[in-house]
């Protein structure tokens, strides 16, 4: 087997999309069904693993949305295993912006933020603000989910037959390790090795993060 990402669905629609139609998608879904005169000015923001664009998540974000809850959302979907430090920048590296601030403040259409989750092992993501839009938005949520990847496949590494379930945390230093539930068992990398489980985040594997 090889690796890939399946189609996701558009929550608005209920219609799956591969990731390269899904933005053009969910923009014209969500004037078409969101879009009203009389609301309140949204932003509509992918944000995405810097380094596999499989993982990603598409957001709606109401007018008091602050990076505070932007980071805490991510935290909870994608990233909490130890209460790492994270921020947000203008550039990679680049000066932290204060969690404070309103995320309307920072982004507008066509703009960009970097975010990075623990400074050891570093998880990093893009956040691109896509559009802002005039809507009536259900619920009280200050964050929506329009989209959210659906979990790619990942062959083992050992037998290259069966999707991966599980992480040696020794080997995946190198970029490897994933295994199957028939090749786990077998699996000797001594007494350092211990498994993480697949779980749909890019910080899959990492540190100790188990998605839970
Ligand atoms: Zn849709
Ligand atoms: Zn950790
Ligand atoms: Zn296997
Ligand atoms: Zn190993």
């Amino acid at each position: 087997m090889q690796y890939h990402a399946p189609k996701s669905t558009c929550n608005l629609c209920g219609k799956e999309y591969t990731q390269r139609g899904l933005t053009k998608h969910v923009k014209s879904c969500l004037t078409k069904r969101l879009y009203n005169q009389h609301g309140i000015p949204y932003l509509y923001i992918v944000v995405r693993s810097s380094f596999n664009h499989d993982y990603f998540f598409h957001l709606l974000l109401s007018p008091t949305t602050t990076l505070k809850d932007l980071d805490a959302f991510l935290r909870n979907y994608w990233l909490e295993c130890c209460g790492h430090v994270s921020a947000f920048a203008f550039e990679r590296w680049g000066e932290e912006i204060p969690m404070s601030r309103k995320v309307n403040k920072v982004l507008s259409p066509g703009k960009t933020l970097e975010y990075q989750y623990d400074f050891g092992s570093t998880t990093e993501l893009q956040i691109k603000c896509i559009a802002d839009i005039t809507a009536v938005a259900k619920g009280k949520k200050k964050i929506q989910v329009l989209s959210r990847n659906t979990q790619p496949i990942i062959p083992c590494d050992a037998c290259g037959k069966f999707p991966a379930t599980r992480i040696c945390t020794a080997c995946q230093w190198d970029g490897a390790g994933w295994l199957c539930e028939k090749c786990a068992p077998g699996h000797d990398c001594g007494e350092e090795m211990y498994f993480l489980p697949v779980v749909n985040s890019p910080r899959t594997g990492v540190c100790a993060y188990d998605g839970e």
